[in-house]
């Protein structure tokens, strides 16, 4: 676990750096990607890394991404597989139009490029066994010695191999492998083997083949056969390169031709994300299946209600690098809370309740208040109503007889807002024999309806359902699978079992929703005010049954969390027994909505502390909001701290469209921060707004422009500069780019006319040519919307 800190978002990566450099050069047609995943297991938040790149790059530069089933391996593929893997990467939001295709169904083809190697002396088959290949491998230190086979003759190599593939031969009887070079001081160039024999049958192919190949001889004619001009890998792969080369160059393939670029994979603390590891987790029954809520599986986080925007997110604030890192899951949790902030309606439920009676209220007095299903810092518009009378539930725990220090809820004689209604004041405590608390018995200040604070200072707010209204619900909160950052650190003789988490599932059998939210779509995700954002579980909650399942807390609770009342926690697998304990919960008021994702992200209840310490802070804040225009999630970053504050005001000198600066700050400048404080960049406030205006006058395009902040960031150095250092102005208008997509469109009369047949898969190769036109400087969105429209025009 060497770096933990997870890479943060710069402008653009060092793969999409080799990518723009090939198109600049117009090494390719159009850009082709593949996601090749094996049919042996469920996608997890790994392989979601892998097709936000792979899909990502395609999009960006107008190419394709294959969905590829690397399904050479008979012994471990299954149907079942293939179809989930295709429906989580849909549900991810990605297509591969009609590119879908299965290794094995190059089998044939791959035999060919076989025979090629042996014709050429460059293969041979060995008739050792497998013990005796492996020891003639030599060592790291020891160059490996030939076998006996090694000088077959090529007619001898050539008869083999075909009755091989016959069937001639029981399994291990012989192999085929390359012959490269047994010195290399890489060991898998040590005479790889390219093919065995294995008599089993395969779920696509049947029974018609008995030899199979290995990845590495695979893979590469995979991606060669396709035409993928970026093969994208993890790092683990960097040795297999040469290989991956040596197979390409000699079977005949012709630069441009693919080749292989390794990133680094993505490791999430307090989880495990290996199939392989996986497995045994399901099949042992602690977990409900390869979809249960607390897997880092696509399936499990779909299941749970994490959107798929926030996967999106995520992978893009963790980027890619060449160097192994860790990420948080705090960082997945951020993305999650981010997109649903914007997009979660709000509505009440308790979780463990408590009787509260209004003394003065009648029986049967019943009061429907409108709340706003929005907060204020959020445009939307909609309401529903909320019924209050006399008897009401709230929270065990926002009621406390001995309250800590600064405890803002209910305490005996004491007042408290109920969220959208009125000012209560607990009067008297209801106690059973045992001395546990039954009810709060109040009476409520019909003055102080939605809002009105009738001369109160300082209040708390709480929320509360009707206990005749309310609709009754189970809850299960999850939380991190694994108690230690690395779950694989094991005790010995110990296994993965022993760092389960035990509080990973509490189940609240009885909670309590507000009436509202039976009237809603089964998928729609609420925030529970105080609590968390929730929605009905797909699976249990689909019938009547109303299931909730938490997707995330509402602020980052791991690490500081006292345990109330742990004792009582039970959790068992994943079919718990019962609790009724809070867990995990919020303290005090709604917390401030999460901002937008940092390298670093700086809680906002830090920053309100900074505020109240520094007027003038505090003043800016409320300026940014109501002089600026700002949204309250900007402007609270934005006053995290005076030197930050400071950096945006001088920037706001240089160019004065706040928001456009506030978005610089607030998403940019953050990304490219990685841990650094403001005042350690070498650039000032004045220098950010100078791009913000470069980009305003349209002199460099919006992503350009991050590549000059990575370069300010690592540099220093006024934009201008930059850009022209850089060589970036943007194509600076429609026209010029029209003009462009004209001589490029004339420069290929016979593929538009392709393209117009059908061959729509064409259009990266136009795109390509303009940014090769360009020297990248055009936006290639507006190239391929510019492409498209001409192209169309003359169908
Ligand atoms: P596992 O060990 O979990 O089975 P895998 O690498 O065998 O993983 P594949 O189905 O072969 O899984 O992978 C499909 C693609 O996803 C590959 O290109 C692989 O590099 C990529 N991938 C797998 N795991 C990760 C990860 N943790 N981070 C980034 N990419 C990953
Ligand atoms: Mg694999």
């Amino acid at each position: 676990m060497s770096d933990k800190r997870a890479s943060g978002r710069t402008g653009t990566d060092f793969i999409r750096q080799i990518v723009t450099a090939h198109m600049g050069e117009g090494r390719y047609e159009g850009v082709v990607t593949r996601f090749p995943p094996e049919p042996n297991g469920y996608l997890h938040i790994g392989h979601a890394k892998s097709l936000c790149l792979n899909f990502g790059i395609a999009q960006e530069f107008g190419g394709r991404c294959h969905l590829r089933f690397d399904d050479t391996n008979p012994e471990t593929e299954e149907l079942e597989y293939v179809e989930a893997i295709q429906g989580d990467i849909r549900w991810l939001g990605f297509d591969w139009g009609d590119h879908l295709y299965f290794a094995s169904d190059y089998f044939e083809r791959m035999y060919e490029c076989a025979v090629v190697l042996v014709r050429k002396g460059l293969a041979y088959v060995d008739s050792s066994t497998e013990d005796e290949i492996r020891e003639a491998r030599g060592t790291v230190t020891e160059p490996g010695r030939p076998t006996r086979y090694r000088d077959r003759s090529v007619e001898e190599n050539l008869d083999l191999f075909r009755r091989m593939r016959a069937g001639e031969f029981a399994d291990g009887a012989h192999v085929l492998r390359g012959r490269i070079d047994l010195a290399s001081p890489n060991m898998l160039m040590r005479d790889p083997v390219f093919y065995r024999i294995r008599h089993a049958h395969h779920y696509r192919q049947g029974d018609a083949w008995c030899i199979y190949p290995l990845y590495d001889y695979a893979h590469c004619l995979e991606d060669a056969f396709e035409g993928v001009t970026h093969s994208l890998c993890t790092l683990e792969f960097d040795n297999n390169r040469e290989i991956y080369d040596w197979i390409l160059d000699n079977v005949g393939f012709e630069e441009p031709r693919t080749h292989q670029y390794e990133f680094n994979r993505l490791n999430l603390e307090y989880t495990v994300v290996s199939k392989r590891k996986l497995r045994p987790l399901v099949e042992s029954g602690y977990l409900a299946g390869w979809d249960d809520p607390r897997m880092a599986t696509l399936a499990g986080l779909r299941r749970r209600g994490v959107p798929p925007e926030a996967i999106r997110l995520f992978a893009d604030m963790v980027g890619v690098a060449k160097t192994e890192s860790w990420v948080d899951p705090g960082k997945l949790e951020f993305a999650t809370r981010d997109v649903l902030n914007r997009s979660a309606p709000r509505v009440m439920a308790v979780l463990d309740p408590l009787k509260l009676v209004i003394t003065n209220l009648d029986e049967d007095a019943v009061e429907d208040l409108e709340a706003p299903y929005w907060p204020e810092d959020i445009p939307r518009e909609g309401s529903r109503t909320v019924p209050f009378c006399r008897e009401l539930l709230v929270e065990r725990a926002d009621f406390a007889e001995d309250p800590p220090k600064g405890f803002r809820r209910l305490v005996p004689g004491g007042e408290v807002r109920l969220r959208h209604a009125y000012v209560v004041r607990c009067d008297e405590v209801v106690k059973d024999p045992e001395g546990r608390v039954l009810e709060l018995r109040c009476t409520y200040d019909p003055a102080t309806r939605g809002g009105t604070s009738g001369g109160r200072r300082g209040i708390g707010t709480i929320h509360w359902v009707s206990a005749r209204h309310a609709l009754q619900a189970e809850v299960r909160l999850y939380d991190r699978l694994f108690s230690i950052p690395d779950p694989e650190e094991l005790p010995d003789g110990g296994d993965l079992t022993d760092n389960l988490n035990p509080e990973s599932l509490v189940v609240m059998r009885d909670a309590r929703v507000e009436p509202s939210v039976a009237a809603d779509a089964a998928d729609t995700r609420y925030q529970f005010e105080r609590t968390g954002y929730f929605w009905r579980d797909p699976v249990d909650g689909a019938g009547d049954a109303l299931v909730f399942d938490r997707i995330v807390t509402m602020k980052d609770t791991w690490g500081r969390r006292v345990a109330p009342g742990a004792a009582q926690v039970k959790v068992e697998a994943h079919r718990p027994t019962v609790t009724t304990t809070a867990a995990g919960r919020d303290d005090g008021p709604p917390p401030a909505r999460g901002a937008a994702p940092a390298a670093r992200p700086q809680p906002s209840r830090e920053r309100a502390g900074t505020r109240r310490a520094d007027p003038e802070l505090a003043a800016r804040m409320q300026r940014y909001v109501d002089g600026l225009g700002l949204s309250s999630e900007d402007a609270d970053v934005l006053t995290g701290t005076r030197a930050f504050s400071d950096f945006f005001e001088a920037a706001l000198a240089e160019h004065a469209e706040a928001a456009v600066v506030a978005s610089w700050m607030v998403n940019d400048l953050r990304g490219v921060m990685q841990g650094r404080a403001v005042e350690d960049l070498p650039f000032g406030g004045a220098e950010l707004g100078r791009l913000a205006g470069l980009v305003g006058a349209g002199t460099v395009s919006r992503r350009a422009a991050k590549d000059v902040l990575a370069e300010m960031a690592e540099k220093g150095g006024d934009p201008v500069a930059v850009v022209a250092r850089l060589g970036l102005e943007k194509l600076d208008d429609a026209s010029a780019l029209d003009a462009v997509v004209r001589e490029v469109l004339a420069a290929w009369p016979e593929k538009v006319a392709d393209f117009r047949a059908g061959k729509e898969n064409l259009l990266g190769l136009f795109v390509g040519e303009v940014m090769k036109a360009t020297r990248g400087t055009a936006d290639p969105k507006a190239a391929r919307a510019r492409l498209l429209e001409r192209l169309r025009a003359g169908s």
